[in-house]
């Protein structure tokens, strides 16, 4: 199983007994599946950074940077940014220091191209994906989830009206700006999102149960649960 084993920092908590592996984790579902919440709370429980490519192009839509006006074009749209784009960022930040005993990646792979482009650079280090994590939800679940979505532009951090409300209505807990609905959690571009899903990302359930690193779990129970399922499958 790859590193997994290898005697790094990363600790899990197994009752009293400590244990300690490197994990590479992927997430996946559709939009709205609240992988994205999941995803941060895996990362703070297990102290890994995670790697939201979503959130890279969002940080370089804010700072203007010539990648970031071209990856807004796709993502007003609902559409994916071209795999050339998308690849070459990704790789470049699994590659810092902070990734070297664990990631987990939130948004990414979203096509078979990107997946096996991740699998051959992870091959090429002698390493593998340990758990792929699917969070289920069904598509009429999602666009009523969407439209009660608010994020920071700021710092990354997403909230739910009605599930996970900021402390004060419209401000970020975690760095004070305000909460917005993001372009593309309207509901036109939600539609647009869930079809290029299915198109596109849905096949990689597939290829990750092939691997044998797919995971299930319900993403229509209360988060503290699905977060809890994740857990018990990451620590089994
Ligand atoms: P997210 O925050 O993960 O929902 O991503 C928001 C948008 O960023 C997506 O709808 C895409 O337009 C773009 N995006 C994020 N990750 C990827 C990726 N791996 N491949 C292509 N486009 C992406």
């Amino acid at each position: 199983m790859g590193t997994r084993f290898a005697c790094v920092h990363l600790s899990l908590h197994f009752g009293a007994e400590r244990k300690d592996f490197v994990m590479k984790i992927i997430m996946l579902g559709a939009p709205g599946a609240g992988k994205g919440t999941q995803a941060q709370m895996i990362a703070d429980q297990y102290h890994i950074p995670h790697v939201s490519t979503g959130d890279i192009f969002r940080a370089n839509i804010k700072n203007g940077t010539e990648l970031g006006m071209e990856a807004k074009k796709y993502m007003d749209q609902g559409l994916l940014v071209p795999d050339e784009l998308t690849v070459k960022i990704l790789l470049d930040r699994v590659a810092e220091e902070d990734c070297k005993e664990g990631y987990l990646l939130d948004g990414f792979p979203r096509t078979i191209p990107q997946a096996e482009v991740l699998d051959k650079a992870l091959t090429e280090l002698g390493d593998e994906i340990d758990y792929a994590i699917n969070v289920d939800v069904p598509d009429e679940n999602i666009v009523k989830r969407m439209s009660g979505r608010r994020a920071c532009l700021s710092c990354g951090s997403t909230y739910h009206m009605e599930h996970i409300p900021p402390q004060k209505e419209g401000v970020c807990d975690k760095c004070g700006n305000e909460l917005v609905l993001r372009d593309d959690d309207k509901p036109e571009t939600v539609l647009n999102r869930l079809e290029v899903y299915h198109k596109q990302t849905q096949p990689l359930i597939q290829f990750y149960e092939e691997k044998g690193v797919l995971r299930t779990v319900d993403g229509t129970k209360p988060m503290k649960e699905v977060f809890d399922s994740i857990v018990e499958i990451l620590e089994k």
